[in-house]
């Protein structure tokens, strides 16, 4: 086997089981691994660190497969680690959807997967996914019971892996629209061109937890943004609110989002959806005088890399400003970041910030984050991305 030797002193985040090892912690490459291919990683003495996936263009030189020497990287190294990570979730029901592999907190760096209703959408996001791709798709259909997988490898991290992008059936013949029921609502998830592997199943306990804040003020007037398909729309409406007005930049998001008000037989007349731009929608709103008791603000990741976060940190001011401003006195902001450069603490000044310069004041009841089949690593901190604030704007005093 191949071996990456490192720098003195840069044994310290795999000791504490870090599972990506950078270029600048190389001290050189014995042998010549290809892309994908299994490594040992040693330390600068030579004592065994891991065993890791070669990944020769990425800053990620390598992500590990596992501390020990002993286990073998092979078919069944895959079958084991992808059985426990289903065994780890709830039972599935026939119509849910949920994230059965969550990369690096399963133990398998730069893979996804996740289920909707009897198909399953996989992301192969490393070298190393890609190279056991066969493996991990006959794992999962084994693991799972089921015969149909869609591939949607057409991200941009991609790139940084030097992967082409790739999407399309991989088993069986996975339906390219799939209906999943959430909290008992009916949504269509367009696996074959929706965002992701087709929804966003992070904030599935926090669409929950709307429709309990909406239900806690009957009748309210909602503002969602960044709405996509109308998953947070759907909860507010099914929570009692008496009107909501969804935004997205996304026409066929929003189409769907319309078929699934039609499919939960909600009233279409308390949905009001604008295509556009959200920054400029709020302002306009904000001008014309609207006024709205809950809004919800979950816009795209800003910064994707850490070099964006200043710009980032803008933008989240912005639609946060206007969010205050939009409120009514005891309504409630409910306000995400899915940026993993964007940490909860820096998100929370951000906000804070924001409610300042809105001359409003306002109480955090609630911090939200990532739902439970997303579960962040202890070790892997960087695996948390999305954070979210339950604010209550005081009335003025
Ligand atoms: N809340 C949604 C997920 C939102 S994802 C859910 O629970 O399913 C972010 C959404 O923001 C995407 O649908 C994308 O189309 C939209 N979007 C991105 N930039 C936008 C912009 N500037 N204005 C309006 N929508 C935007």
């Amino acid at each position: 086997m191949h071996s990456i030797v490192l720098k003195p002193g840069k044994e310290k985040s795999l000791l504490r089981r870090h599972p990506w090892v950078f270029s600048g912690a190389i001290a050189k490459v014995e042998g010549e691994p290809a892309a994908g291919d299994t490594v040992r990683i040693v330390g600068s003495d030579g004592s065994f660190l891991a065993q890791a996936a070669f990944s020769p263009t990425s800053q990620i030189r390598a992500r590990i497969w596992t501390f020990d020497a002993a286990t073998r990287i092979d078919n069944s190294f895959f079958t084991t680690r992808i059985e426990a990570a289903i065994k780890r979730r709830p039972a599935a029901t026939a119509r849910g959807g949920m994230r059965l592999i969550h990369g690096e907190s399963d133990g398998l760096p730069g893979l996804i997967v996740d289920r909707y209703a009897d198909v399953l959408v996989v992301q192969f996001l490393s070298t190393g996914t890609e190279q056991w791709r066969d493996a991990i798709a006959d794992a999962l259909l084994a693991g799972t019971g089921l015969a149909d997988l869609y591939e949607r490898s057409d991200t941009d991290v991609r790139e940084l892996e030097g992967l082409p992008p790739r999407a399309g059936p991989l088993r069986g013949a996975p339906a390219a629209q799939v209906i999943i029921e959430e909290h008992g609502i009916r949504l269509a998830v367009d696996i074959a061109h929706g965002h992701k592997t087709g929804f966003y199943l992070d904030q599935s306990e926090n669409r929950r937890r709307v429709r309990e804040l909406a239900a806690l003020q009957p009748g309210i007037s909602a503002l969602n943004c960044f709405c996509y398909t109308g998953g947070f729309s759907l909860n507010l409406l099914a929570g009692g609110a008496a009107h909501v007005l969804s935004i997205d930049s996304s026409g066929p998001a929003l189409d769907i989002a319309r078929r699934n008000i039609a499919a939960n037989n909600l009233d279409p007349s308390r949905c009001e959806w604008l295509e556009a731009d959200v920054f400029a929608a709020l302002r306009e709103l904000r001008d014309s005088g609207r006024r709205f008791n809950l809004i919800i603000l979950d816009p795209p990741k800003f910064a994707p890399t850490p070099a964006s976060v200043e710009r980032a940190a803008r933008a989240y001011k912005d639609i946060n400003l206007l969010g205050f401003k939009l409120l009514e006195p005891g309504g409630r902001l409910v306000t995400f970041s899915c940026s993993g450069g964007v940490n909860a603490d820096l998100f929370q000044k951000i906000v804070a910030g924001a409610a300042f310069d809105a001359g409003v004041d306002a109480l955090i009841e609630k911090r939200l984050c990532g739902a439970s089949d997303h579960p962040v690593r202890l070790a892997f901190p960087e695996g948390e991305y999305l954070k979210g604030l339950v604010l209550r704007r005081l009335p003025t005093t």
